[in-house]
């Protein structure tokens, strides 16, 4: 995903500040930035939420609850289904610069993606892509129950019934069945 406007935040102020100095933002991330997620997930609502921020001196404190719909298929049935999905992200975002020196501070954090830069922007984007990510269903269900395909025809046995199931039944069942008829 590429860095969103929407989610970049100079925190010049805030790193000047007084250690415990808070911002809140509001979130609004339209669908055609985050869509597509990979190639398995599309985002089909805007993620909506709330960003806090804390300044601990060391790090700034982001708190994210927010929501959105992602589109996928289930795992079952292979049926497109969308299902909201909640995001709550705690994250420390840690400066580059010393902002009284104006010197970089040498992190040997390899997370990229919490890093605040030597503008002193705060990037949300990466951060809120793999929350929502990791908030999505390993096994996509479009219900708990879905019956899934019938796997000799394929008929959706959601929607309609099949004869596959008695018709090929196997043989070594089919002796028990025969046992248990008579
Ligand atoms: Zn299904
Ligand atoms: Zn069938």
């Amino acid at each position: 995903m590429n860095h969103l406007d929407s989610l970049q935040y100079n925190v010049a102020g805030l790193l000047t500040g007084p250690r415990g100095g808070t911002r809140t933002h509001q979130l609004y991330v339209p669908v055609s930035e985050l869509d597509q997620l990979d190639e398995d997930f599309d985002v089909v609502e805007p993620f909506q939420g709330t960003a806090r921020f804390l300044w601990t001196n060391e790090h700034i404190l982001v708190l994210v609850e927010g929501d959105t719909a992602v589109s996928m298929r289930c795992a079952r049935c292979l049926e497109p289904f969308i299902r909201p999905v909640h995001v709550s992200i705690e994250e420390a975002f840690i400066p580059t610069v010393d902002m009284a020196t104006g010197l970089p501070i040498h992190q040997d954090e390899s997370d990229t993606a919490v890093l605040i830069d030597e503008h002193h922007i705060l990037d949300l984007s990466e951060i809120l892509r793999q929350a929502i990510l990791l908030a999505l269903p390993l096994t996509p269900l479009c219900r708990p129950d879905c019956k899934g395909l019938c796997p000799i025809c394929g008929a959706n046995l959601n929607h309609e019934t099949c004869t596959c199931t008695t018709e090929e039944i196997d043989p070594r069942w089919a002796k028990l069945q025969f046992l248990l008829e008579k």
